[in-house]
């Protein structure tokens, strides 16, 4: 366990000048300068550019990789996030994966560092102005084994001033517009990268959907995902955090882990690591189940009529749950028998495993139809059909 002391109260001074100018550059510089100088495609271009590679590199690279260790990316990978990473001017990989492991273990405590149970401002930008934070490294000693993540902790503000701000502004000066690439692809592009994450330890933990714990304060936000590259399905990402996914579902905006796949394919990451389709399902009507729950319990007044509601609604929720564990069985013996070489060549074994696969799914299908519409009903109307 990390030794983990609670922050100071106490002005940090560098990193307030920092925000303080980089936001006034890039806010109020860039009408200006528009409104002057007009706006070039090589400006346009850089900006995309630098958005996409330091956010990604947050996400991706920082966040996923050396946070939680959720695949392993080859050295080229690693160099890519950690320099565009130390472009975003968000501390050192090392650094903000400490900081965050903490934040997962102590989540909404004193020893979080950026605890929603503190604010909303502290949470967001507060807790890296006006708190100073004793970071314990031997909560990332895996990460202190590479000499590539040490040497960009040990020369944070090298690889940041030269990233972040000398190579944009060298691309600027190449294309004849120095001036313009400073307040726009640095001032503004820092500005607006800053608050998109930052988005995830304020908005993320307060408003949007308890989609898999209905106790944490961690949130699903589609609108943050969308400016995060996916990072905004944090309630999911609380629940299961070693999942290389953030967004689990098929269609849900995380182009993390787009990128991420489309990385394995080409062989430059590996061992991505995924929670099972049943783990996510177990959680999600595990979660559904304690919210109705705890919604009869509060608004039933009769407290007889709400104890018989109660247990036949945990009832229905049981038979749900069995016939979850029976179509995950029915599909670890299918997947079992196909590893296996005699049964796999009998075409008859086959087919029946795999006729029990589709019945148990049908059955589930069958069951969470119902339960679905049971979980739309209020708390007066699952009264009516279960106690009277
Ligand atoms: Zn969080
Ligand atoms: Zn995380």
């Amino acid at each position: 366990m990390p030794h983990v002391i609670p922050p100071v109260k106490k002005v940090r001074w560098v990193n307030a000048v920092f925000f303080v100018v980089t936001t006034l550059i890039g806010v109020l510089g860039t009408p200006f300068y528009i409104a002057r100088f007009g706006l070039s495609t090589a400006e346009i271009l850089i900006f995309i550019f630098f958005m996409l590679a330091t956010g990604l590199s947050i996400t991706m690279g920082y966040h996923r990789l050396y946070a939680h260790a959720s695949y392993r990316a080859n050295p080229i990978i690693q160099f890519l996030y950690l320099f565009f990473g130390a472009a975003a001017f968000e501390q050192s990989a090392l650094k903000w994966a400490a900081q965050h492991r903490i934040h997962h273990q102590y989540v909404d405590t004193d020893e979080d560092p950026y605890s929603i149970k503190k604010g909303f401002w502290y949470a967001h930008i507060g807790w890296l102005i006006f708190w100073k934070h004793h970071v314990d490294y031997s909560i990332v000693k895996d990460l202190q084994a590479s000499r590539m993540a040490s040497h960009q902790h040990k020369h944070y503000g090298l690889w940041s001033v030269t990233a972040g701000i000398g190579l944009p502004v060298l691309l600027g000066a190449l294309t004849g517009h120095a001036l313009g690439a400073f307040i726009i692809c640095v001032c503004l592009r820092i500005t607006l990268v800053y608050h998109t994450t930052f988005f995830i330890n304020s908005v993320c933990h307060m408003f949007g959907k308890a989609t898999y714990d209905i106790y944490a304060s961690a949130r699903d936000h589609w609108f943050v995902a969308f400016l995060t590259y996916g990072e905004g399905y944090h309630n999911f990402h609380h629940r299961f955090p070693s999942d290389y996914r953030n967004g689990v579902r098929w269609y849900q905006w995380d182009p993390s882990k787009w990128f991420i796949a489309l990385l394995s394919h080409l062989g430059l990451v590996r061992d991505l690591k995924r929670v099972s389709q049943f783990q996510v399902l177990h959680a999600r009507v595990a979660a559904e189940n304690k919210r109705i729950s705890d919604r009869l319990t509060r608004q039933l007044a009769n407290q007889l009529r709400c104890q018989k509601t109660l247990e036949a609604f945990h009832l229905q929720y049981e038979q749900l749950r069995k016939s979850l564990v029976g179509w995950e069985l029915a599909v670890k013996e299918y997947s079992q028998l196909l590893q296996d070489r005699v049964a796999r060549q009998s075409q008859e074994v086959r087919a029946a495993a795999y006729a029990r696969k589709e019945q148990a799914r049908l059955h589930f299908k069958e069951i969470h139809s119902r339960w679905t519409s049971l979980i739309k009903l209020s708390p007066l109307a699952l009264e009516q059909l279960f106690a009277y």
